[in-house]
C-alpha cells in the first residue's frame, strides 16, 4: 500500500470525525443484545387443543396460502441503540453515469487531494485519473447544497407486501415516494420479488438482483456450498451434510448403510425439503432412505434431503432459528452489511430429540412461523422478549445473563454469512453479467436476504437456508374469532423491518455517492488518489440527524483479509465469464471451452484436445441430466468448476486439492495476463477492458490502491492471501472477527 494512500484515507477518516475506524484497525465487535422491557401483557390465542391444530392449520394453511405467497416470516421488536462499528458507507458513482462512462471528480475537504473516478457495473472500480482540476467546496457549502437537494425517488409499484414497511422509511428519509412507477427514471426502485418484476429499468438501483431467486433455491444452494465444502471443509462445516434427490439417491441411501453398519446405536434422522418450497411445505422427517416418499414419472420432484440437526439450543424448553437481515450492497466489489437486529422464531411444542413417535410433529421440529402460528400453543407478543418470535438481541440478551460467550456466537454468525455469501457470488455474476452485459444500459443491484440459522446446544451456528425474499410484512396474521383470521399491525416487525429497508436506503442513497462536490478547473495537474470512499451517513445531511444511528453493520470488505482467501471459485467463474462470449449467455459452448483451454495452454501431449472434448461431452451431458429444466446447452458454471477441479488434478496430481486450483487458477490467469498485455499494446478493446474488471474483482481488491491496479500485483496479492491462510489456524481466524 503506498504511504500516499494510507497517507489520505487517513485524512479522509480525520475529515469525516472517524479516525481510528477502518480496515485493519481492528475494533470490538458489537454484540446486539437488548435487556427485557417492561413488557406489555402478552397476548395469548388459546383455548385450542394443540392436537387437533397440526389437523386443521393445513386446511386453513391452504386457504391462506395465496395471501402470504411471498411472505415468509416476521416479527420482531427493535433494541436500544448499539453503537455501529466500521460502518462506513461507501460512495459509488451512480451507474447511469458510469455506463456512459463519465468521470467523477471528487474532493476530499481537508485532505487537499483531488480524486477522480470511472466506475463500472455496480459503480464500484474506481480509478485515478491525473491532471484534472477541482474547485473545492467547503463542507458547510456541501451540507447546503445537500440541504437544497432535490429528494430521492422511489419507485414503489412493485413493492407488494413490503409495502408498508417501505412507506413508512420513505417518510422516515423525507424522500419522495412513486405508488404507481413514473415515467421519468427513478432513483430507487423496490421490487417484491425478483429483478423482473419490472423490465426495461436502464438506471437508477433496483433491490433485488437477477439470478437471486434462483442462486439460493434449496439445490443450487446446497450445490455452491458442496463445492466449498470440497475445497474448505473445516470452514463450511456450518452446513449440513445434504443430497440432492432423485439423482443422488444411490449416495445417500450407501452412506446411510455404512454409517448404520459401522455403529448400530446411530440412528440418525434427516430432513427432506422439496426444492424451491417455503413456508416448511412439503418439508418432513426421515430414519431412513425407505421412508422417502419418491414420485416416479412425470410427478419426480426434485429435492433435497439434509442431516437433521437433532440437538439444538433450547429456551423455555423450545427449539428456535434465528431471521437475520443481510443486505449485499454490491457485488463488485463485494460489500455485505448484517442488520443488528433480527428475528428468531420459536417453535410450540418442547422439543424431544426425534424418535420414530414424534417425526410429525412439526410444532416441535420446524420453527418457521407460517406453520406454528396455527398452533393453539402460539403466543403472539408485542414485547420483543417473549412470544412465539422475539428479537434475536433479547434472546442473545437471555443467553448472555446465562453465562453465554455471546460475543463468539456473534463472530461466528459473521463469520457465516460472510462465507455463505462468497459461495453464491460467483454463480450471481453469472446471471447478472447475461442480464446486465457490461456496455448495456441497466440498473445496479442491492438485496436484503433472510438468513435463517439454528444453535447447536454448543452454540455453534448452522445455516438452514437463504431467503431471498424475506418477509418484510409489518402486519401478523390474528384470529379475531374462531376460524377468522385477520392481518393486524406488529410492533415487533414494524421496528425490525422498517429500521432494515430504511437503513438500506440510507446506504443506497444515490446522494451519498458524491459526498464532496467538486468541478473540473481547467488546466490543472494536481496529483489524484484512489480512495475508498466512506462516510458516516450522519455526516451528509440534515435530514439525518433525527434518524438512529444504522443497525446495517459492515462485515465486508471490512473483514476482506480474513475471508479473502476463499474467493477461489469466484477466480473460477471470472475465467468462465470471460470464455463465455455473447453477452447474455449463461452456458459455454464446446468451442468457447476449447478456446479457454488453448488460450490457458492447458493441453499437451497427455491431454490432447480430443481429450478435451471427450471431458465438456461427458461433463455436459451428466450436468444436463442433473438440470433438466434448464433451457439453454451447453456447460454451466457449476459444470466448468467440475472441468477445472478435473483438470487442475490431473495436472497437479501431487497437491491436495486446494493447492491444485489455486496452482491452476495462476497459471490461467499468467496466460490471460500475458495475452492482455499483448493485446494492450495492439489496442483497447472495450471487452478486454471488462475482462480485466470482472478479474480485479474476483481476486477481492477494489482498484482503490494505486499499487494494486496492475493485474500482476493483483494477482499476486489474491494468492498470497489465500497462502497466508494456509498458516492460520481457523481459531486465529476467529479471534479476528472478534476484534
Ligand atoms: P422452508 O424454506 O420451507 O422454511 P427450511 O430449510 O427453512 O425450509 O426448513 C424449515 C424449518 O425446518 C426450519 O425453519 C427449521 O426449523 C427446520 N430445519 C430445516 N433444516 C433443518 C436441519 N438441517 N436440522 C434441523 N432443523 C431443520
Amino acid at each position: 500500500m503506498s504511504d500516499n494512500y494510507v497517507k489520505v484515507q487517513v485524512e479522509l477518516m480525520k475529515s469525516l470525525g472517524e479516525v481510528g475506524e477502518k480496515e485493519g484497525v481492528d475494533t470490538e465487535e458489537q454484540v446486539p443484545m437488548s435487556p427485557p422491557s417492561a413488557d406489555p401483557p402478552i397476548i395469548t390465542i388459546s383455548g385450542r387443543d394443540a392436537s387437533n391444530t397440526s389437523i386443521t392449520c393445513k386446511q386453513r394453511g391452504k386457504s391462506r396460502g395465496r395471501l402470504l405467497k411471498d411472505d415468509k416470516n416476521s416479527s420482531g421488536k427493535n433494541v436500544p441503540d448499539l453503537s455501529l462499528h466500521g460502518s462506513g458507507v461507501s460512495a459509488h458513482a451512480g451507474k447511469n453515469l458510469n455506463r456512459l462512462g463519465q468521470e467523477r471528480t471528487l474532493h476530499m475537504t481537508g485532505t487537499g487531494k483531488i480524486l477522480q473516478g470511472k466506475s463500472e457495473n455496480n459503480g464500484n472500480y474506481v480509478t485515478n485519473h491525473p491532471s484534472q482540476n477541482i474547485q473545492e467546496v467547503s463542507r458547510e457549502e456541501a451540507l447546503k447544497l445537500a440541504r437544497k437537494r432535490r429528494p430521492v425517488t422511489v419507485d414503489t409499484a412493485k413493492a407488494k407486501t413490503s409495502l408498508e414497511a417501505l412507506k413508512i422509511s420513505i417518510k422516515q428519509l423525507k424522500w419522495k415516494e412513486f405508488p404507481l412507477g413514473r415515467r421519468a427514471p427513478c432513483d430507487i426502485y423496490w421490487h417484491g420479488v425478483s429483478f423482473h418484476d419490472n423490465e426495461n429499468i436502464v438506471s437508477g438501483q433496483v433491490n433485488k438482483f437477477p439470478g437471486m431467486i434462483e442462486m439460493l433455491r434449496k439445490i443450487n444452494m446446497s450445490r455452491a456450498m458442496r463445492t466449498m465444502q470440497e475445497l474448505f471443509p473445516d470452514e463450511y462445516d456450518f452446513y449440513p451434510r445434504s443430497w440432492i434427490l432423485p439423482e443422488e439417491y444411490q449416495q445417500f441411501s450407501t452412506q446411510i448403510r455404512m454409517v448404520k453398519e459401522k455403529d448400530a446405536t446411530l440412528n440418525p434422522t434427516f430432513i427432506v425439503k422439496p426444492d424451491g418450497g417455503s413456508q416448511g411445505d412439503g418439508i418432513y422427517l426421515i430414519r431412513d432412505p425407505s421412508e422417502l416418499k419418491v414420485m416416479a414419472g412425470s410427478q419426480a420432484k426434485q429435492f433435497v434431503v439434509q442431516e437433521y440437526i437433532h440437538k439444538p439450543l433450547l429456551i423455555d424448553k423450545l427449539k428456535f432459528d434465528i431471521r437475520l437481515y443481510v443486505l449485499i450492497k454490491s457485488m463488485e466489489p463485494l460489500e455485505i452489511y448484517i442488520a443488528k437486529e433480527g428475528l428468531t422464531r420459536f417453535c410450540t411444542e418442547p422439543y424431544q430429540e426425534p424418535s420414530q413417535k414424534n417425526l410429525t410433529h412439526v410444532f416441535m421440529h420446524l420453527t418457521n412461523y407460517s406453520l406454528n402460528v396455527h398452533s393453539g400453543n402460539f403466543v403472539h407478543s408485542d414485547s420483543q422478549n417473549t412470544g412465539s418470535k422475539r428479537t434475536l438481541s433479547s434472546v442473545l440478551y437471555r443467553l448472555a445473563a446465562k453465562g453465554v460467550d455471546i460475543k463468539r456466537v456473534w463472530s461466528d454468525i459473521i463469520a457465516l454469512v460472510i462465507k455463505t455469501v462468497i459461495a453464491v457470488v460467483p454463480e450471481l455474476k453469472v446471471y447478472y453479467q447475461a442480464d446486465i452485459p457490461p456496455g448495456k444500459p441497466g440498473p445496479t443491484c442491492f438485496q436484503i436476504l433472510g438468513f435463517d440459522i439454528l444453535l447447536m446446544k454448543n452454540l455453534k451456528p448452522v445455516l438452514l437456508e437463504v431467503n431471498s425474499n424475506p418477509s418484510m410484512r409489518i402486519e401478523h396474521e390474528q384470529e379475531i374469532s374462531p376460524g377468522v383470521f385477520e392481518y393486524v399491525p406488529s410492533p415487533v416487525d414494524e421496528e425490525v423491518k422498517v429500521g432494515v429497508i430504511r437503513d438500506t436506503l440510507r446506504l443506497m442513497d444515490p446522494f451519498l455517492k458524491k459526498p464532496s462536490i467538486s468541478q473540473p478547473r481547467s488546466g490543472g495537474t494536481e496529483h489524484t488518489e484512489e480512495i475508498p470512499m466512506e462516510a458516516e451517513t450522519q455526516d451528509r445531511s440534515p435530514d439525518e440527524g433525527s434518524l438512529p444511528s444504522l443497525c446495517l453493520k459492515q462485515v465486508y470488505p471490512k473483514y476482506t483479509k480474513q475471508f479473502n482467501y476463499l474467493r477461489l471459485v469466484e477466480r473460477t467463474a471470472a475465467l468462465f465469464i470471460r470464455f463465455l462470449g455473447v453477452k447474455g449467455n449463461m452456458r459455454l459452448g464446446p468451442t468457447a471451452f476449447r478456446t479457454f483451454i488453448r488460450t490457458c495452454k492447458l493441453s499437451n501431449s497427455n491431454f490432447t484436445m480430443a481429450s478435451v472434448d471427450i471431458l465438456y461431452i461427458d461433463i455436459t451431458r451428466r450436468w444436463s441430466g442433473a438440470a433438466p429444466d434448464s433451457r439453454e446447452a451447453g456447460m454451466g458454471l457449476q459444470a466448468f468448476v467440475e472441468a477445472f477441479f478435473i483438470l487442475a488434478g490431473r495436472r497437479f496430481k501431487s497437491l491436495p486439492l486446494r493447492e491444485q486450483i489455486v496452482t491452476l487458477l495462476e497459471l490461467c490467469e499468467a496466460q490471460l495476463e500475458a495475452q492482455s498485455s499483448v493485446e494492450d499494446r495492439r489496442s483497447v478493446s472495450c471487452s478486454r477492458m471488462h475482462t480485466r474488471a470482472v478479474k480485479s474483482q474476483t481476486l477481492g481488491h477494489t482498484t482503490t490502491n494505486p499499487q494494486l491496479s496492475s493485474p500482476a500485483p493483483l494477482r499476486r496479492a489474491a494468492s498470497q492471501d489465500y497462502r497466508l491462510h494456509q498458516k492460520l489456524k481457523p481459531r486465529a481466524l476467529r479471534a479476528n472477527v472478534e476484534n
